[in-house]
């Protein structure tokens, strides 16, 4: 089993350096272009939408899930590897790690070249 946690960590670092980006490029269009707002969206949908996931926002949900990813980390023991925080104690079969908690947020994105199937639910 590769890395859950690593492919999720990359893909959250390249989210956030877009969302960076953009905010870099928000706070240079302020100067002189009205800033976030003034961004030009074809329906009142995208414009709702963009409202909800401006970069301050995205980042905002890639820390949660950064968080999430700390709490469900692996734990080995006895020559397994296990959830720390979904393995209930005394169970003699855990859950397996990567736990469903991971495989969810893996299948956001299971068009990348590096996700792998066998994380999928
Ligand atoms: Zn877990």
């Amino acid at each position: 089993m590769s890395d859950i946690a690593a492919f999720l960590l990359a893909r959250y670092e390249a989210d956030a350096r877009i969302a960076r980006k953009t905010l870099h490029e928000v706070a240079l269009r302020r100067e002189g272009y009205g800033g976030w707002e003034s961004v030009d969206f074809n329906s009142p949908q995208a414009a709702d939408h963009g409202q909800r996931w401006k970069p301050e926002r995205v980042l905002r949900d890639i820390e949660a899930k950064r968080k999430l990813l700390e709490v469900h980390h692996m734990e080995r023991a006895g020559g397994y590897e296990d959830c720390w925080v979904c393995k209930t104690p005394y169970e003699y079969e855990a859950e397996s790690y990567p736990c469903d908690t991971l495989r969810i947020l893996a299948e956001v994105y299971d068009q990348h070249a590096d996700y792998l199937e066998e994380w999928r639910l």
